[in-house]
């Protein structure tokens, strides 16, 4: 018989252990993200992984739907885990700030879970910064948060990374007039979302658009291009006879050109661009790198759906950033982040007699700041010395009794292999000032 006592565990599929590395860059873009956040007047909320079925399930759109983890509570209650931000942010700004202010900047940072297939940059639990810009209709709303997509892309110290825009007022604006009702025009926008155009021009056909109207979209969804004037004026011809396509379009080039008078961004403009989500209701956007095929990024103006649940009609728009995806990015790019290299140190006692002076002299150079890395396996000093060598451990403090005598320890400064006798109470300082 198997001895239960032997019985290792595995991770579940689709889910993620982040070591040291990888959890030090998770948190230091998170850090990034609050630090954008502060430069464009974001505040942070904190909103819980579990959420109601039905407002989650509400406008996500089927593919997201599709893979919630929905579940009964024990109480009976219908809930998922989150998929997503901005359900949650939509929630709040339609029940308890209803009455903030606007407009209203919110940041939510945390994980978010769907049944995805596993793949590259593809968990089931995975995390987001996510951005919302709630209470203005302005196109300056929209360029504010392809502008601080930017910074945090370069904050972060991304290469070559580059916006796709499009505008879902074009197709809805055409499918509208075509007669195709609101269920119709999202399964055909999902099947664009996936580049399925054949398939989404024959589910539009069947519900009865006609065929100078397929000719259009045919047309329409290979229009694409990174000079924007040229694309934005061939979409204009494109769609003249529809008044509400037309002015997405002029929408979508108002926005524009506010982003390119405030910064000089890498923009391909795709006409054809959906995405899965079904509560956009204008600009669509998302970023990526050469090296990656899957978006970084990805983000938009949603104006319905906080009257969806409930609250006043308010416009909005925000963006979500991807940051397993940033960070698988960042190690493509060999470029990833670092902590500013502050100055560790491990301090040795020479003998056990000593460990609780090791002990005391530790904290207090933490007291004064300086991370340390105490000498708790027992260890001889020349084999502790061997540890800290391969650790890259800067500084290493040997507590010996000579020296102790005379309230004074060794400072060794690794890299440079010197040492030198320091009264404890200068300790700090010379640490923090070194090399010696
Ligand atoms: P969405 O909420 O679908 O607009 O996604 C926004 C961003 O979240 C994407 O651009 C990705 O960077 C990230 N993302 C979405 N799904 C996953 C996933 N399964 N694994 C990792 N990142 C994801």
């Amino acid at each position: 018989m198997e001895n239960p006592a032997m019985k290792t565990f595995k991770m579940v599929r689709g889910m993620r252990d982040f070591l040291p590395e990888e959890a030090e860059m998770l948190r230091l873009i998170e850090d990034k993200a609050r630090r954008i956040a502060q430069l464009y007047g974001y505040k942070e909320i904190i909103t819980p992984v579990v959420e109601s079925y039905e407002l989650l399930a509400a406008k996500t759109g089927e593919e997201v739907r599709a893979r919630m983890y929905a579940f009964k509570d024990l109480g009976g209650r219908k809930v998922a885990l989150r998929p997503e931000f901005t359900a949650s942010v939509a929630r709040l700004v339609a029940t308890t700030m209803r009455n903030e202010p606007k407009p209203l900047r919110l940041l939510c940072i945390g994980s978010l879970y769907r049944y995805d297939e596993p793949q590259k940059g593809r968990f089931r639990e995975f995390w987001q910064s996510n951005f919302e810009l709630i209470g203005s209709e302005k196109p300056e709303a929209d360029a504010e948060i392809i502008l601080l997509t930017n910074s945090l892309m370069k904050s972060v110290g991304l290469k070559n990374y580059a916006f796709k825009i499009g505008h879902v007022g074009v197709l809805r604006g055409i499918l509208s007039r075509e007669g195709l009702a609101e269920d119709a025009q999202n399964r055909a926008l999902q099947l664009m979302d996936k580049k399925q155009y054949e398939d989404a021009l024959s589910l539009v056909k069947d519900a009865g658009a006609s065929e100078k109207c397929l000719t259009l979209l045919q047309k329409m969804v290979k229009v694409r291009g990174s000079n924007i004037s040229k694309v934005l004026n061939e979409m204009k011809k494109l769609v003249e006879k529809y008044k509400e396509a037309y002015e997405a379009v002029n929408n979508l080039a108002e926005i524009l050109e506010l982003v390119s008078e405030a910064q000089k961004l890498d923009i391909t403009v795709d006409a054809g661009f959906a995405r899965g989500l079904e509560y956009y209701t204008g600009i669509i956007f998302e970023v990526y790198v050469p090296e990656l095929d899957i978006a970084l990024a990805g983000g938009g103006r949603y104006d319905r759906l906080v009257e969806l649940f409930g609250g006043e009609p308010t416009p909005a728009v925000g963006v979500a950033h991807g940051i397993d995806r940033i960070m698988l990015a960042l190690q493509e790019q060999k470029a990833p982040l670092k902590f500013q290299g502050e100055k560790t140190v491990m301090v040795i006692p020479v003998s056990e007699a000593l460990n609780q002076e090791a002990l005391r002299i530790s904290e207090i150079l933490r007291g004064e700041g300086i991370p340390v890395e105490v000498e708790v396996m027992g260890r001889k000093v020349a084999k502790a010395l061997e540890d800290a060598n391969r650790r890259g451990t800067p500084y290493v403090v040997i507590v010996g009794e000579r020296e102790l005598s005379e309230g004074a320890v060794t400072l060794r400064n690794m890299e440079k292999k010197e040492q030198s006798t320091v009264k404890i109470e200068e300790l700090a300082k010379a640490i923090r000032t070194g090399p010696h």
